[in-house]
């Protein structure tokens, strides 16, 4: 049993875990920076703890002030969230060797996942369809290096195994700029990753971005809740997330999904996670698994009627997935990510918030932890908050999101909303968000 849950992370998603808690009777903890005294989660938690200062390295990924914070409340689990510690393996060790509940994977699986090396070769021991690429780490001979990127074919992309937050990768168009890439690349990985391993696959030029979601528990049960189209990326971070993926056939869906789930439980799985594919002229090709919950696990939620936290508190504890070995999903959902930024410039747009009305009305859901008068400090990612439409079609679905993004009144700062309007106008994304190219491209077209 779980009776104690401290929330280790910020915003959004803080709120999010924070309600799934609260729904299943579970007290929580709220950890804050200084900056975030007033963060709507802290003002709901149960007990809250200030765990540092502003920056994030003194703050949300200070591990031993987290573990002490956890010691101090008297926790019994930690929620990592998304991003911050909630990839990181020792963080998750370092949890289970204090005595709390870690709620996601081992730190075994985050580790083997982490490495993009090894969670390809465990893929392709699963009969996971990959990109075609270099079995294993780049070699270090120059000849070596030029006939496996010819075998592979041009243009490929070079990447760090160690890589994350779509940093530590080079697409090559040609051979003559092969050895100057690998080698800033190199550098690069070095710097931001630590580790300067580097792998090559295939540059696939249209695909879409379509990931399955999982959910596995600790006695061999595993299902996954169908599909996301997280197409529409600018410089490879997600802007537009829906699901179920437009136009994909339902006989594609099952048969990866099935081995998926045979997946799962080949690495003994534990928890929700997403397997992130590209998919190009009908074939799927696993790029990475994300060991976590996603900021887009919304549009699942909407779509199958299942609480993706709830399920993770569930499997954390140690219960049996109690969910049909099939899900079937229903209707359409879409999710705007609503930043706190320049629509043109993209410059991020910190500061206080002086005026917030919030849309709503019939499959209107809005993921957000900002009101009237809160300060968005500069310290931390822009994303501060979610709009998700949820109707019994796509089409309905995008006129749902239109309308509540224009009655959506966020004054003090600038929005990306504009930027959300334009790309649900977009005739090419109503027909079914093209490939991850589009978004830049339609950027392009208007600069
Ligand atoms: P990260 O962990 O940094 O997010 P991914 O491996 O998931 O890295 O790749 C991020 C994005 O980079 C993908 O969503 C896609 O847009 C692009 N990408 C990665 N690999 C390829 C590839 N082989 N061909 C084309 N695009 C790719």
């Amino acid at each position: 049993m779980i009776k104690k849950v401290l929330i280790a992370n910020r915003g959004e998603i803080a709120l999010r875990i924070l309600r799934a808690c609260r729904e299943m009777g579970i007290k929580t903890v709220a950890i804050h920076s200084t900056v975030d005294r007033d963060l709507k989660h802290v003002r709901l938690a149960d007990e809250s703890v200030c765990i540092g200062p502003p920056p994030s390295v003194d703050s949300y990924l200070n591990i031993p002030a987290i573990i002490s914070a956890a010691e101090l409340t008297n926790a019994d689990a930690i929620h990592p969230g998304y991003g911050f510690l909630s990839e990181n393996a020792d963080f998750a060790e370092r949890v289970v060797s204090s005595g709390f509940i870690f709620i996601g994977p081992k730190a075994e699986t985050i580790r083997l996942m982490g490495d993009k090396i090894s969670a390809k070769e465990a893929m392709i021991k699963s009969q996971v369809p990959c990109v075609p690429g270099s079995d294993g780490a780049i070699p270090e001979d120059e000849a070596e290096l030029k006939q496996m990127a010819k075998d592979i074919g041009y243009p490929v992309i070079v990447k760090a195994t160690s890589g994350g937050g779509g940093r530590g990768m080079r697409v090559i168009e040609r051979e003559a700029d092969l050895l100057e890439s690998v080698s800033l690349t190199k550098t690069e990985a070095k710097g931001a990753f630590g580790n300067d391993v580097l792998y090559m696959e295939k540059f696939l030029t249209t695909p879409r971005h379509i990931e399955f979601q999982v959910l596995s528990d600790k006695h061999g049960h595993a299902v996954h809740l169908c599909e996301r189209d997280c197409s529409m990326q600018r410089r490879h971070q997600k802007v537009v997330e829906e699901a179920p993926a437009p136009d994909l056939p339902k006989s594609e869906r099952e048969a990866l999904g099935k081995i998926l789930v045979e997946a799962c439980q080949a690495i003994d799985y534990h928890g929700a996670g997403t397997f992130e594919f590209l998919y190009e002229k009908g074939e799927f090709f696993f790029i990475e698994m994300n060991t976590r919950l996603q900021v887009e696990h919304t549009v699942t939620e909407m779509i199958t009627g299942i609480d993706l936290v709830k399920e993770q508190l569930k499997i954390a504890a140690g219960e049996v997935l109690d969910l049909p070995e099939k899900i079937i999903p229903k209707g359409h959902a879409i999710e705007c990510r609503i930043n706190a930024e320049d629509p043109v410039s993209f410059l991020p747009s910190p500061g206080k918030i002086t005026r917030y009305h919030p849309p709503g009305g019939l499959g209107v859901r809005v993921d957000s932890h900002i009101y009237s008068d809160y300060s968005v400090p500069p310290n931390y990612d822009s994303m501060i908050g979610k709009l998700i439409t949820y109707a019994e079609d796509r089409e309905t679905a995008i006129v749902r999101m239109q309308g509540a993004l224009t009655e959506m009144i966020i004054e003090g700062i600038k929005t990306n909303i504009p930027l959300q309007l334009k790309i649900l106008e977009d005739k090419g994304f109503q027909k079914g968000a093209p490939n991850i190219h589009y978004l830049e491209h339609i950027l392009k077209k208007d600069s």
